[in-house]
């Protein structure tokens, strides 16, 4: 059967108890589009409750249905658990691999409910009864976008739905710049500023609403933790667990500071190398054609997108720094001559 009419069938007719799922770590897409399509399924009249693993970064704090969020690490885990074992559908929202949900796995893998995964990353696991997948989407909001859209029930668009998608699309693009932005992304755009959601206000309240300890700690990295490999055309920068302490750093504050080492003239490769109590965390940025997925999935045990991918390393931090220079001097050509 065809995913649009399969999904139709799961959600027509009577209310259902409805779970939605985001990636640990939730950004900007894996919220928009999942308050993006809670929103939806209320309006059809289902009982919705949107989970995530971790806490979400303060800036997207104010996104519409937000403060109904409910976070498996900071819940009592019998309550998240319960949901997860009552629901009759769980929607899987911007991951199709189920280590990106850490502790959860198990209960979302054994729940009895009818499993919806809706993606565009690369990796894919077989776990879910129904797949709405496309790598080449820019967004998971973009899924959502379609699914409604094909169901025919674009008038449910409202405004705050709108600011959900619209949320998801602009920060997974890199507010419109990533090579995955076509024409159709665009006039999806189109489509929601008719709703009249402020977009000065949502790019005010996304990117320029630091904190000053972050932006203190921005200034800080750049000046004594960038390190820049000329010959490579790569730079990186490590954060050691003293500096987030000295800093008193939170969930997210560290959140787009590997796009400052991508933004270096000549640079093709970025790096953010973060220690954290139970590992190290890496996020990787490219342009063109530097595999970053394929690397952080070879040295790294992770994965994402071409120009965008994380992993993590329990090696020490020295070791892992120079398996990461490693890695660059083992793919120079490609970096040489993108
Ligand atoms: P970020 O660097 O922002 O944490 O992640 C960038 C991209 O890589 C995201 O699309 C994210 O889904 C993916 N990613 C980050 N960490 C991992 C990981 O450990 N495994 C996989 N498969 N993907 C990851
Ligand atoms: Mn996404």
């Amino acid at each position: 059967m065809e995913i649009i009419p399969a999904i139709q069938q799961e959600i027509q007719g009577s209310p259902r108890q409805i779970v939605i799922i985001t990636h640990t770590n939730p950004d900007g897409d894996a919220l928009g589009s999942s308050l993006g399509l809670a929103a939806f399924l209320k309006k059809k009249h289902h009982a919705v409750k949107v989970i995530i693993p971790t806490p979400y970064p303060e800036f997207l704090d104010w996104l519409p249905g937000i403060q109904a969020v409910i976070c498996y690490e900071s819940s009592p885990k019998n309550v998240v658990l319960d949901l997860i074992a009552q629901a009759e559908i769980i929607f899987c929202v911007d991951f199709s691999t189920l280590n990106r949900i850490d502790h959860l796995a198990s209960p979302i893998k054994n729940a009895k409910a009818t499993k919806i995964v809706i993606d565009h990353h690369l990796d894919t696991e077989e776990f879910a009864d129904l797949v709405l997948w496309n790598p080449q989407a820019a967004a998971a909001s973009e899924l959502v976008y379609e699914l409604i859209e094909a169901l025919g029930e674009y008038h449910h668009i409202d405004k705050a739905l709108a600011a959900c998608l619209y949320t998801g699309i602009m920060t997974d693009t890199a507010c419109f710049t990533t090579p995955n932005t076509t024409p159709r992304i665009h006039r999806i755009v189109a489509t929601l500023l008719e709703q009249q959601i402020d977009v000065a206000k949502i790019n005010k309240l996304v990117y320029a609403n630091q904190s000053l300890k972050k932006l203190q700690f921005l200034g800080f990295v750049l000046n004594k933790r960038l390190k820049v490999l000329e010959n490579y055309r790569t730079a990186y920068i490590v954060i050691e667990s003293a500096d987030a302490k000295q800093f008193n750093l939170g969930t997210g504050d560290t959140e787009g500071i590997v796009n400052y080492a991508l933004s270096l003239k000549g640079v093709v490769l970025a790096a953010l190398i973060k220690e954290k109590k139970d590992g190290i965390y890496l996020s990787l940025r490219s342009v063109g054609n530097v595999p970053v997925n394929t690397w952080a999935k070879e040295y790294f045990a992770g994965g994402g997108h071409k120009n965008a991918a994380g992993g993590v390393s329990h090696l020490t931090l020295e070791q892992t720094i120079a398996k990461f220079e490693e890695l660059v001097k083992m793919n120079q050509n490609i970096l040489r001559n993108e």
